[in-house]
């Protein structure tokens, strides 16, 4: 049998809350642990009832169920209906967990406890709960638009179809009033199928955290790729497009779908806002370590953003300069902001109204 301070020793260097507790509930020693938690001393706690760290209205109770374990010990886990609840010397409670094992000492029992304090694993399996609700309505919701926005896209194209069909004078000739009123059906039906496009793009699932795809890819190719698609576009404005960036590949590992959207975007509003001048896409690898990052500035010398915009620009919907004739929805850089978080990076801008502006993404460049 152990020495009482043998004991005390081997209490001392458990990293629980320890109580041995007599056959009457009395307290017959402690580790510091206990003092921590519940904040009385030893001096305080040795020779009290154990029901004292209870709240007042489970102590009645606890003594009918101490006096049951006494009858059949066996080592356990103390059992609840309700959360385990301490109460520390200032009355604050908080959720406990017990085990509670029997020691014959003689013709006694004596109960040895192990207490552990259980909020934050509590309040971290609540938070996954929450989490995973919130992730379900997501799911769902996503799974709405989806469906939607499908639905949605067949009447539209039937609406944009019939409208460049009459306009072309197939059903007979138009006078002027029919035919501004019908462009304004067939604008309309256009703005709102890009809107419906770009939404069905975002919520495209290998665009889910889950299921991208993180590949090592080359970030100049990337960038060049992007180029090429966007080239005609530009020289049918007369713009002059560069690509600026080393010689050897810039690594990083990233999802390739998602970078080229982001760049695609970024690209494309570079081209439709700029109407004289050029348009730069400049790539760099940039800091060092943990930091180092690879750079992608688009460059443009168009009609820049007013300063009112800055804090709106990356909002869903949100356009710049509402009157501007360029054709639009808003969409492109909340997604483009959207995609860049998802893969660790960001998006920021800097722009002269009437100037230009200029667009960086950057992305961690790690694990090449
Ligand atoms: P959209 O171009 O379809 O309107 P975006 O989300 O791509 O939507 O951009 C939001 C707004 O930001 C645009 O309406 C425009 O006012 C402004 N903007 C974006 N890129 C540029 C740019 N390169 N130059 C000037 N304005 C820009």
């Amino acid at each position: 049998m152990l020495s009482a301070q043998n004991l005390e020793l081997f209490l001392e260097s458990v990293p629980d809350a320890m109580l041995i507790v007599d056959s009457g509930g009395q307290i017959a020693m402690t580790n510091g642990r206990v003092e921590e938690l519940f904040g009385y001393s030893k001096s305080e706690l040795v020779g009290s009832q154990v029901e004292m760290l209870m709240p007042a209205a489970h102590r009645k109770r606890h003594v009918g169920f101490r006096e049951r374990y006494v009858e059949a010990p066996r080592a356990r886990n103390m059992a609840s209906n309700y959360e385990l609840q301490g109460v520390r010397r200032s009355g604050e409670q908080f959720p406990v967990e017990i085990s509670l094992s029997p020691v014959p000492v003689g013709s006694d029992i004596l109960i040895l406890s192990a207490i552990r304090d259980v909020t934050e694993r509590l309040e971290r399996e609540r938070r996954a709960r929450a989490n995973e609700v919130e992730l379900e309505k997501l799911v769902n919701v996503n799974r709405f638009l989806f469906s939607l926005s499908h639905e949605l896209r067949t009447p539209l194209n039937a609406i944009s179809g019939f409208a460049a069909t009459l306009l072309m004078g197939l059903s007979g000739p138009l006078n002027d009033e029919q035919q501004d009123h019908l462009k304004t059906i067939e604008q309309s039906a256009e703005h709102l199928l890009a809107l419906i496009n770009q939404l069905l793009s975002l919520m495209q699932p290998e665009f889910n955290s889950e299921n991208m795809i993180i590949e090592k890819i080359d970030g100049r190719d990337a960038a060049s790729a992007v180029c090429k698609m966007m080239e005609r576009e530009a020289s049918a404005k007369g713009l002059s497009f560069k690509l600026d960036g080393p010689e050897k590949p810039i690594k990083l590992k990233s999802s390739h779908r998602m970078l080229t959207q982001i760049l695609i975007n970024l690209v494309g509003n570079a081209v439709k806002y700029t109407d004289r001048g050029d348009v730069t896409v400049r790539i760099r690898r940039c800091g060092r370590g943990d930091g180092a990052a690879v750079q992608f500035e688009v460059t443009d010398t168009g009609i820049g953003i007013p300063d009112e915009a800055r804090e709106r620009l990356f909002e869903m919907f949100y356009r710049a300069n509402r009157d501007q004739e360029k054709e639009g929805t808003g969409i492109g850089l909340f997604i483009s902001q959207q995609l860049a978080v998802r893969l660790g990076g960001r998006i920021e801008f800097s722009s002269a109204q009437g100037q230009g502006s200029k667009f960086t993404l950057s992305l961690p460049q790690k694990g090449v």
